[in-house]
């Protein structure tokens, strides 16, 4: 299940990717992963200082990754899993 998602998602999110990989997200210590606009809002929205750019020919796409991921938590899948372990 996992191999046909983009590398930006989380392995304890079930949800599939929303299109192809369009932007690279990366963390504050410089690692990059590429990423659908809904996994690489997920990911933005649960990264320490986290950078966006889009890949070539999607221009917009980082726009539009940075503002989902604004009115996301970190970690979303976790409340919508309903996780019932230690937070
Ligand atoms: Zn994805």
């Amino acid at each position: 299940m996992a191999a046909d998602r983009c590398p930006a998602a989380h392995a304890e999110d079930p949800t599939p990717c929303d299109g192809g990989q369009v932007v690279r997200v990366v963390d504050q210590q410089g690692t990059g992963v590429s990423a659908c606009i809904h996994h690489g809002a997920r990911l933005y929205a649960s990264l320490i200082r986290p950078r966006v750019y889009p890949l070539a020919g999607h221009d917009g796409a980082a726009i539009e990754v940075y503002n989902l991921a604004r009115v996301l938590r970190p970690f979303p899948w976790v409340h919508e899993n309903g996780y019932r372990g230690l937070i």
